[in-house]
């Protein structure tokens, strides 16, 4: 495959030579669309895929159980709006369903952007608030590096043990090894759902500002 782009002064991390490249910049064979599993229809361009927000989620074609994933996220200089209006996409790390069914990790304009704590960038939405706000300013290019442990289930599938986080945005630790309740709801008590393995989906949020931008997707399944 083709090296990722590697930028000078950003947290920018070259995928190992054991990763799985999910996004080298080129082409969007790894992803399709999250509702039928159509081609995946975001725009590349420039070494970078841009959300089409007609076009909606999509999701890798791989599913998986725990892993340490990479991933890039620009938001447009320029965006406007406000609150979770403003730039808001999601690291989905489990797709476990229809729509956004699953454990979203946030992607938000939270440089200068007030909204509710846990739903700023890096928040485990509406779980799990981020240790610190590391984010960059819209138009730099933004990092996230996740180690996600997958739930398991016993026999009667009930849960074993809890989906962890550990995370680090730009560089800098903002989950540490934490459990979660269950699958991200917007209100409500969050609940586990049995599930096997599961795909990465990013996020086409509804509201009307600028689509942002992801490159540099890598992946290291772990046992
Ligand atoms: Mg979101």
């Amino acid at each position: 495959p083709v090296p990722p782009v590697v930028t000078p002064g950003t947290s920018n991390a070259a995928a190992p030579a054991d990763a799985l490249v999910l996004f080298d910049g080129t082409t969007l064979d790894e992803w399709v669309n999250s509702k039928d599993a159509s081609p995946a229809g975001w725009t590349v361009a420039d070494g970078a895929m841009t959300v089409v927000k007609s076009v909606g989620n999509i999701q890798t074609k791989r599913s998986f159980r725990s892993y340490q994933l990479h991933i890039e996220w620009r938001i447009p200089v320029g965006i406007t709006g406000k609150g979770q209006g403003r730039g808001n996409s999601g690291v989905f790390l489990a797709s476990t369903g229809k729509g956004d069914a699953g454990y979203e990790i946030q992607v938000l304009d939270s440089y200068e952007n007030e909204t509710y704590v846990n739903g700023q960038a890096g928040s485990i939405y509406k779980q799990r608030i981020p240790l610190v706000n590391a984010n960059r300013k819209p138009g730099e290019w933004q990092a996230f590096d996740i180690v996600w442990t997958a739930p398991t289930w016993k026999a009667d599938g009930t849960l074993g043990s809890p989906a962890y986080v550990t995370a680090f945005h730009n560089g800098v630790l903002i989950h540490d090894h934490v459990a979660l309740d269950g699958e991200t709801v917007f209100i409500g008590k969050p609940s586990y759902k049995p599930y096997d393995r599961a795909p990465i989906m990013l996020q086409s949020h509804g509201d009307p500002s600028e689509p942002i931008s992801f490159r540099n997707i890598w992946l290291r399944e772990l046992k």
